[in-house]
């Protein structure tokens, strides 16, 4: 007798994982190792946030709120959507969820019948297929190019299409890639989408992190019908280096705003009181507070930039987003899990293997460390390039 439910047979576990807790083993036993893997902001959260938890700590915000978060925060996320993003949502429409993967996961449950193929333009976020197999539903995996900047076309996307298609899935700016959609690019496949009657879920996490004058576009703001057809997703994780709060939020059309808060009120219950406070805090704070950050991860982006172009057996696209390069490295030809070992146990390295992301001649470098950590870590990364 199987222990488990027969869907997690085709779950894999997070193989990010492997390589962050063999380099954690390493750095215990003393080794000096230089590590790339971070997925989160190595800022701390903003004081005045903190401050602002604290204070509904003590004024007995220990209880139970709404299904889907204080009123309070959802009217600021609705003056921030519409202000920011140029979207006008109904506080009705919004939900806020415990952590923007949760709002991911929520999107997916509330769309998505067994049978249904959801297409996930590759290299992706690593969690993407596996909330869809969660979900019951089926991952459509598409090659994007690096050719065209890791961005999927009007034409990928509708060759992709079959009967059962039910869902889009679009991150921009884009974890792995960097890659910053266009205006014009979201409104192609809106247009797709829109003849298909397709749901895009629009995962923006990243938002505020662009570079190069690149503009974050949300996908629901280019008309009516992309509106009326976009599940809206973002959080404070990564824009105000609030990861350990788990806050994120959807912004949906009603029917779909529905089914989220019954599928949050019988599994979650709320997000975590006095954290929302926090996030009201942040919504309300200055937000100068970010360019700041934006312009240290750009200097340190820069940085890399010039670095990987001198070094010829590696390929890179320039991101205009996020705080990741993925790196390709087709022209070493070693696959990523066998290129990440061999970076971490004889240079120091660690890196995230582009299999977590659905394209495996590739390594992810994130630039949310300290530029003294990327100049040492490069220098071994040139030295093993320059071994291969
Ligand atoms: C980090 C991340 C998220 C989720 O962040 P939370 O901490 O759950 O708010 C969602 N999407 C992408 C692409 C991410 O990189």
């Amino acid at each position: 007798m199987s222990l488990i439910a027969s869907k997690f047979e085709s779950i894999l576990p997070s193989q990010t994982l492997a390589i962050t807790a063999a380099a954690k083993k390493m750095r215990s036993e003393g080794q000096d190792i230089t590590s790339f893997g971070a997925g989160e902001p190595d800022f701390d959260t903003p004081q005045f946030i903190k401050d602002a938890a604290i204070e509904a700590l003590q004024e007995g915000h220990t209880k139970y709120t709404p299904a889907t978060g204080i009123p309070e925060l959802k009217e600021a996320i609705q003056a921030k959507l519409l202000t920011e993003n140029g979207i006008e949502y109904d506080t009705s429409q919004i939900s806020i969820n415990c952590g923007a993967k949760h709002s991911c996961y929520n999107a997916i449950l509330a769309t998505c019948d067994p049978e249904d193929e959801v297409i996930i333009p590759a290299p992706y976020w690593t969690s993407y297929p596996e909330m869809v197999r969660l979900a019951g539903a089926e991952p459509y995996v598409v090659e994007t190019k690096r050719e065209n900047g890791w961005k999927i076309t009007a034409e990928e996307f509708e060759e992709s299409i079959s009967g059962r298609t039910r869902m889009l899935i679009l991150n921009s700016p884009n974890n792995p890639t960097g890659a910053v959609y266009t205006e014009d690019e979201i409104k192609a496949l809106v247009e797709v989408a829109e003849q298909e009657d397709i749901i895009i879920l629009s995962d923006e996490i990243y938002e505020k992190l662009t570079y190069n004058g690149k503009k974050h576009i949300s996908t629901a703001a280019v008309n009516e019908a992309a509106k009326n057809l976009t599940i809206t997703i973002n959080g404070f994780s990564k824009v105000y280096s609030m990861t350990g709060w788990r806050l994120g939020y959807t912004a949906a059309p009603e029917e779909i705003a529905g089914a989220i808060s019954k599928i949050q009120s019988h599994t979650t219950s709320n997000p975590t009181s006095f954290a929302q406070y926090g996030a009201l805090a942040a919504l309300h704070g200055e937000q100068s507070i970010i360019q700041d950050m934006v312009e240290e991860y750009d200097m340190r982006r820069q940085y890399m930039l010039s670095r990987f172009k001198s070094i010829n057996n590696i390929d890179v696209v320039e991101p205009d987003g996020a705080f990741y390069f993925l790196v390709d490295t087709t022209k070493m030809g070693l696959n990523s899990m066998n290129l990440t070992e061999k970076l971490l146990s004889r240079y120091q390295v660690a890196a995230v293997p582009g299999c977590a992301f659905g394209y495996d001649m590739s390594v992810r470098f994130s630039y949310a460390t300290s530029l003294d950590i990327i100049k040492k870590g490069l220098d071994r990364f040139e030295d093993f390039c320059r071994a291969h």
